[in-house]
């Protein structure tokens, strides 16, 4: 933890604000940070700007001056991580800068975010530059969740690191990482408003589809993200008819899935010091072809049990891997529990990835949340 705030104290304390041309490297640096003391003007903390302020500044900097942007969404992204990247290419593209939207799994949008405006930005991993000028990731807490397109880390000329997640590991070149934001399209729309692009209709539909996701429906949003919801909606977007397909359309053969896992779902009151653990698996069997949004929203309904402060839902995503998907309901982070098994999150909402039998993920779940 000290040493961790000694390197931020060294490579922020002293605040550079530097000619807008020293951001334009010609070599991509995995390891640099904001720029460093000694070679630019000085613009000190006194001024008053923020980490924030000085993270937003270089973002927009690197946007305004790059000649092609490929924005990547984590695997298997969810409405905040392609909303976000599909709104910044909108407003990129508006802009004249050529735009390419990717994530490295599944091979196609999601069904369920297939009418989010924009779809025609996305291209498949193998049709990316593998040069881009600026590589940006959106809603992405570490490079591995980048999937096979982390390679563009290292051959991209500068990589823009845009996401929300506490436990962001600050992989990549450049920052704007905010965990108080409640989405990262938060962060987009400030970006838009600093780049002088417009919120239109379309863009606004990203923005909100992200911004309900992650806000759990509005319920964890305070009245700035209210607000930017009635920006939005003042933009033109009808939330209804954009959550639709997000939230509200299954096939019937969920209704039989819902009915296996959730009765088969397993209390455990011990764990967690007696604050207990809820679980439950979803084989391929159990599946039965059904989509990802269909596992994704058992999640959501197991975490209800009162008798539980932890919820999780193991689904199986090969023959011996596991996504696991961690709720809490009161003070336990499971960002913190996730991280500890290899993968990270928010607080209430957060993930990793096990590997063998799934029972044995459980034990490594009790064993954690037991310390
Ligand atoms: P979900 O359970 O909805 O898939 O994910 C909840 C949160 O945890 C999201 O913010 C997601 O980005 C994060 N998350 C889920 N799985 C993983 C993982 O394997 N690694 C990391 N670093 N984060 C994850
Ligand atoms: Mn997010």
């Amino acid at each position: 933890m000290t040493d961790t705030r000694a390197v931020r104290t060294r490579t922020r304390g002293a605040r550079v604000r530097r000619p807008a041309t020293s951001l334009v490297t010609d070599t991509m640096h995995a390891d640099a940070g904001l720029p460093t003391a000694g070679t630019g003007v000085l613009d000190a903390g006194a001024l008053g700007t923020s980490d924030l302020d000085s993270e937003m500044d270089v973002a927009t900097e690197l946007l305004l001056r790059a000649r092609d942007v490929v924005l990547v969404a984590h695997v298997h992204p969810d409405a905040d991580a392609l909303g976000s990247a599909l709104a910044l290419g909108l407003g990129l593209a508006r802009r004249g800068t050529p735009v390419a939207v990717s994530f490295a799994e599944p091979v196609a949008i999601p069904e369920s975010l297939r009418n989010l405006p924009g779809g025609h930005l996305v291209v498949r991993p193998e049709q990316l530059p593998e040069n881009p000028d600026l590589l940006v990731s959106l809603d992405v807490g570490s490079a591995e969740r980048l999937g096979s397109l982390a390679r563009l880390l290292h051959t991209c000329r500068q990589s823009l690191v845009i996401d929300h997640h506490p436990s962001n590991t600050r992989f990549g070149q450049f920052h704007l990482v905010d965990p108080s934001a409640e989405a990262t399209v938060v962060l987009v729309a400030r970006l838009l408003d600093r780049l002088g692009i417009p919120i239109d209709r379309q863009i606004a539909d990203n923005l909100y589809a992200g911004l309900a996701t992650d806000t759990g429906h509005f319920r964890h949003a305070d009245s700035a993200a209210h607000q930017l919801a009635a920006r939005l909606i003042d933009a033109g977007v009808r939330p209804a008819e954009v959550m639709f397909p997000i939230t509200e359309s299954h096939p019937f053969g969920w209704l039989g899935m819902l009915s296996t896992v959730l009765g088969g779902a397993v209390l455990d009151r011990e764990v967690a010091h007696g604050r207990g653990l809820v679980y439950t698996v979803i084989d391929d069997v159990t599946r039965g072809g059904l989509r990802p949004e269909e596992l994704d929203s058992v999640i959501d309904i197991l975490r209800t049990a009162q008798e539980a402060a932890v919820a999780a839902v193991l689904k199986q995503t090969d023959e011996h891997i596991w996504q696991v998907s961690l709720r809490s309901r009161g003070d336990i982070d499971v960002a913190a529990v996730a991280g500890a098994l290899g993968g990270g999150g928010h607080v209430r909402a957060a993930g990793f990835t096990h590997h063998g039998d799934p029972l044995l993920a459980i034990d490594a779940l009790r064993a954690v949340l037991a310390g």
